[in-house]
């Protein structure tokens, strides 16, 4: 590896980071595998590494007044089993590769490879989850929505390290979570879907949908889920059929190793019907 370090602390991170543009490497599950030299051989990465997987301050789970900060170094294995993270974000990482796997992989790993068949990011947008980004400089905060703007394309910088993932505090409602893949470990998604909906006084108080897979960026439509909101079973039912349609309008899947783009929308659209009729069932 040419010019890469271990780092010992985030800010040494940082530093080594601004100054060379090192690329990041926390678990490696990914990085490892794209730039792999040959079979159990080390990678051979073209450009210098800074190794994050030990910093302390990039570990743990914490609650806090604004919901929940995972920081960015902390494995899925570590996020799949505590209970102060959202179900859905625990049955999606739970379903990521193998049990061996998600004690190295991390949740910034999944989100800063920005493929748009990453389980945890389709699970992250649906609960408007945002990323901190931090510098020599300081931190910002974008929404993870935001932050994936294409396939392997995200708003970090050059001198920049994902260091929190933060979660709001949402209320007791409907969750929704299907992957469709090959088999059941080690598989990427064919493509999956996250729903929440929460019903009070017999209408939709809050709806959510968000499909991974099917576009460049997970597709989530605040419009049409705003459009839901306030229908009972009645007014549900009446324009169901029209969102269906506008949801379809807003999938462009792809042909590629792993499905076909005819298969990925017509499984997509089935599941959204399935989630619509757990809508229907609770508004009854
Ligand atoms: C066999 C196998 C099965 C898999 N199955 C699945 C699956 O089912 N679902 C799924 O979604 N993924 C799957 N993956 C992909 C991978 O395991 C996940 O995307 C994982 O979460 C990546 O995390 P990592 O820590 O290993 O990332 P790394 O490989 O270390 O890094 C990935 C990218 O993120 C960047 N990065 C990492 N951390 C930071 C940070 N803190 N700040 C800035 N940039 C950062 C790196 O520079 C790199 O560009 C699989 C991979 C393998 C090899």
């Amino acid at each position: 590896m040419v010019g890469s370090v271990i780092a010992a602390s985030l800010a040494e991170a940082l530093s080594f980071r601004a100054e060379t543009g090192a690329v990041p490497l926390a678990g490696g599950t990914d990085l490892m595998v794209r730039y792999r030299s040959g079979t159990a051989a080390a990678p051979d990465f073209p450009w210098p590494v800074v190794i994050i997987s030990s910093l302390p301050e990039l570990k743990g789970i914490f609650q806090s007044g604004e919901g929940v900060c995972i920081k960015a170094g902390t494995n899925l294995a570590a996020v799949e089993s505590s209970g102060l993270v959202h179900p859905l974000l625990r049955e999606a990482v739970h379903l990521i590769a193998s049990p061996a796997l998600r004690n190295l992989a991390t949740l910034a790993g999944n989100i800063c490879n920005a493929s748009p068949a990453a389980d945890a990011v389709c699970v992250l947008c649906l609960l408007d989850a945002e990323v901190e980004l931090t510098s020599l400089s300081g931190s910002r905060r974008i929404p993870v929505t935001d932050f994936i703007t294409g396939p392997g394309s995200t708003l970090l910088r050059a001198d920049e390290l994902l260091t929190s993932i933060w979660i709001p505090p949402l209320p007791p409602g409907i969750p929704f979570y299907r992957k469709v893949g090959t088999r059941r470990a080690n598989a990427l998604s064919k493509l999956s879907c996250a729903g929440y909906v929460r019903v009070e006084g017999g209408s939709i108080s809050d709806f959510r949908y968000a499909i991974g897979a099917v576009a460049p960026t997970v597709v989530r439509s605040g419009d049409l889920e705003s459009h839901l909101c306030g229908t009972d079973a009645a007014g549900f039912t009446a324009i169901r059929s029209g969102v269906r349609e506008a949801y379809a309008a807003l999938i462009r899947p792809i042909d590629d190793q792993r499905s076909t783009a005819l298969y990925r929308r017509e499984t997509a659209l089935r599941l959204l019907e399935e989630f619509f009729s757990l809508t229907l069932e609770e508004l009854a």
